[in-house]
């Protein structure tokens, strides 16, 4: 089949890495494996020899799901469907999902989001990314990768930077490595009361990172509601607030909003 660059189909062809991915998601047999963009089953191949309570794969590619039927029949459940539009709660069935899936790259971000969009119903994921986006997710503080997507994942899972693959174990080579991480997320966020006035604050913070928080945050928020902040933390840049500094400041604007 020829690879779609479209769908960002470049295949994991090194059987060490395969099952290095597979293992990092430690299935259990109760467990309800989904594996994202399963692709021609480098991956698959490996699930379907661990026992668990089911595996799903979602494929938008219809040549692949064809091929996927034909190779693994019953032991799997075929999704061909777009993956961000998948209910992963309605797959859940109340137990949390493991998920699983080496991610078409062009759409890294929209994926993240709608697994954290849907955190309460995924115990665990274990991705593969382009190098520099796990860099991004996995940054701590200071560090110049640490961004929109390091807070916000990081409020809703713990994070796990756990291997890098370099480009030439694809086919097609793609241009970039690639970095393996895994997200365990938790199961309630009692901490943040507001978890979209949270998200706003975060991506208003860093679209303006050069500025002070008095600056970027001012663009959204009136002063009388800067001020009910600490003069410190209004001075800062965002690298230099950590996760727990943005829930604070999230939960004193809330209060002073209602
Ligand atoms: N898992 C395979 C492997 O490791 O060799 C394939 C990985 S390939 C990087 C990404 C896969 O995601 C492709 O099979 C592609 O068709 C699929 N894909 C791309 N966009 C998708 C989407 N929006 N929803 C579901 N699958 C998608």
């Amino acid at each position: 089949m020829r690879p779609l660059k479209r769908f960002s189909q470049n295949f994991l062809t090194n059987p060490f890495y395969q099952q290095k991915i597979v293992d990092a998601l430690n299935i259990e047999p109760e467990d309800v494996v989904v594996e994202i963009g399963p692709g021609q089953g480098a991956l698959t191949q490996r699930l379907v020899q661990i026992p668990s309570q089911r595996c799903i794969v979602i494929e938008i590619d219809r040549r692949m799901v064809e091929h996927l039927d034909d190779r693994f029949g019953q032991q799997i459940k075929i999704i061909n469907q777009d993956v961000l539009t998948v209910d992963f709660c309605a797959l859940a069935d109340g137990k949390p999902l493991k998920i699983i899936g080496n991610l078409p790259y062009h759409i890294t971000s929209p994926i993240l989001f709608h697994l954290i969009d849907h955190y309460q119903c995924v115990a665990q994921a274990v991705l593969m990314t382009q190098k520099e986006v796990a860099r991004r997710i996995s940054a701590s503080p200071g560090n110049k990768d640490y961004g929109i997507l390091s807070v916000i994942t990081r409020a809703y899972a713990e994070i796990d930077y756990l291997f890098e693959i370099k480009r030439g174990n694809f086919f097609p080579t793609p241009a970039v490595d690639s970095a393996v991480i895994s997200l365990k997320f938790f199961k309630e966020i009692k901490d943040i009361q507001n978890l979209d006035l949270f998200r706003k604050i975060v991506r208003s913070a860093f679209n303006f990172r050069r500025k002070t928080l008095k600056n970027s945050l001012g663009r959204i928020f009136e002063e009388k509601v800067l001020n009910s902040l600490d003069q410190s933390i209004l001075k800062k840049r965002p690298e230099q607030l950590t996760v727990d500094a943005f829930k604070h400041i999230t939960n004193v604007i809330d209060k002073v909003l209602k």
